[in-house]
């Protein structure tokens, strides 16, 4: 395996949660509905119904495209894709070819490597069809609830050598869109669905090893293997597994593997071909005559990015530097954006309290604070009460240690064998002893001090 390097870059789908759909006012709301009843004659495409774009999902492409740091150009079009499919009724999909709403994104890697974003479109969803026997008969049916939805594709330089990186790029891209509120990214519901290319690069052959170059500016292997429509971050990863393995047997044999389209079988694990892969010019593409291009100011974009809340990355970095948080609570604290808000509130109703943020931090973790049913407040309350420890009699404490000690001396023994936990059960005989809450870690310490000062008896 260590001939080849794998070649990996992404096509995400991301759906959209705006109220309408793409094109016409149906609800875009669609799922677990009554099949057909989201539907009006632009999204069944029938003849002479003409689209309109709706403002509210292009600005959300834009907010993901600047999210992703993408240049976003001020002229812009959709594009007409033809191609024949029975979830497809107008024979097209509209969507956007050659100058898609945002372009050259990158985003950086826990491991700072970066990973070139080459576009973000936008584009309408299809209908969904449903392959079902009906009185013995097998049949097909056609639900066009979905077809008009909002969908992003967000394409990524062919940029990822392993499934580690692609995994985290995925939970960075499912993070921002949902704290741009754009999209729930639910990849059971169809939210968000994944297809990587794959292809395997010879480590021998590229002896003149250009270290820093991105991947993409190095010459990047004939072929390329697309696998369709994953709807899951583990299957992501198995496909691109067994697509490794697979193509590193046939470029074993001296062969080529075939450039195609496969599809990813859950059962097994595998990938089996569909279809050979279509060129662009198979689709005869062309500029969407019912919707005039779109232009923006560079004030529109401005506004835009004003619009757009804290992302993750920026809060992640402020929450350790503003708050002294570790690298660790802060990526826990940072990762939704709900949890986020309800640190910050509680750390700003605990400023005058006396209470830290790493005090709320500790809480909100390791109490694993459920925050549905805790205000902020409450929970700084609760903090203030069990921080407040009842200051106990030294002299009492170390006559009620001795007389369990005394009264367990098979604890002591094995604590003194080797099994640590032994600690814990003293821990509990003598907390037992008190009616009031008192410092359990101060205590433990007392104890284990004195079992080890046995010893040197
Ligand atoms: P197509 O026009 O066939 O869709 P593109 O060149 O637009 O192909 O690329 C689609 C995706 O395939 C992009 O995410 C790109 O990064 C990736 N890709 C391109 N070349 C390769 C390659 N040799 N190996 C793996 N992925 C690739
Ligand atoms: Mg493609
Ligand atoms: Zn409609």
């Amino acid at each position: 395996m260590n001939n080849y390097t794998p070649v990996i870059g992404l096509e995400v789908h991301v759906e959209l949660k705006t109220k309408s759909k793409m094109f016409c006012s149906c609800s875009s709301d669609y799922f677990g509905k009554k099949p057909n009843t989201h539907t009006c004659p632009v999204c069944l495409g029938l003849p002479g119904a003409l689209p309109v774009p709706n403002k509210k999902a292009i600005q959300w492409c834009i907010m993901i495209g600047l999210s992703l740091n993408c240049n976003i150009p001020l002229l812009s079009k959709f594009d007409r894709k033809n191609y024949f499919y029975p979830d497809l009724p107008k024979g097209y999909q509209i969507s956007q070819y050659d100058m898609p709403f945002c372009i050259n994104g990158k985003i950086e890697l826990s491991n700072g490597k970066k990973i070139g974003i080459r576009r973000v479109h936008m584009e309408e969803d299809t209908g969904k069809l449903i392959h079902e026997t009906i009185e013995g008969e097998k049949v097909s049916l056609i639900d066009f609830n979905r077809s008009g939805v909002p969908l992003v594709e967000i394409v990524t330089e062919p940029d990822f050598e392993s499934t580690e990186d692609v995994k985290e790029y995925l939970q960075k891209l499912q993070q921002i869109v949902r704290y741009l509120k754009v999209s729930d990214a639910n990849m059971e519901k169809g939210d968000m669905r994944l297809e990587p290319n794959i292809s395997l690069r010879s480590n021998n052959t590229n002896t003149t090893n250009t270290n820093n170059k991105p991947i993409s500016n190095k010459e990047l292997p004939k072929y390329k293997v697309e696998v369709k429509n994953i709807n899951s971050f583990k299957f992501v990863e198995k496909a691109i597994n067994f697509e490794i393995e697979r193509q590193s047997e046939i470029l074993k044999n001296g062969q080529t593997p075939k450039q195609e389209t496969r599809g990813f079988v859950e059962k097994s694990g595998s990938t089996v071909s569909q279809r050979s892969k279509e060129e662009a010019s198979d689709y005869r593409y062309f500029p969407e005559p019912d919707i005039p291009p779109l232009r923006w100011t560079k004030n529109y974009i401005e506004g835009l990015k004003l619009e757009m809340p804290e992302l993750p990355d920026k809060k992640l970095k402020r929450f350790k530097s503003e708050y002294g948080l570790s690298e660790y609570d802060s990526i826990i604290l940072s990762r939704e954006k709900n949890l986020a808000e309800y640190f910050e509130s509680a750390v700003n109703d605990g400023k005058n309290q006396g209470v830290s943020p790493k005090q709320i931090a500790n809480h909100i973790i390791n109490k694993k604070t459920d925050i549905d049913s805790y205000l902020p407040s409450e929970l700084v309350r609760s903090i203030i009460k069990s921080s407040k420890k009842v200051d106990v009699d030294e002299k009492k404490l170390d006559e009620i240690i001795n007389k369990v000690l005394s009264e367990n001396k098979k604890a002591v023994l094995d604590y003194k064998k080797g099994k640590k936990t032994a600690i814990m059960y003293l821990l509990g005989q003598v907390m037992r002893e008190f009616s009031e809450k008192i410092d359990a870690q101060k205590v433990k310490i007392l104890i284990t001090n004195k079992v080890n000062s046995y010893e040197q008896n």
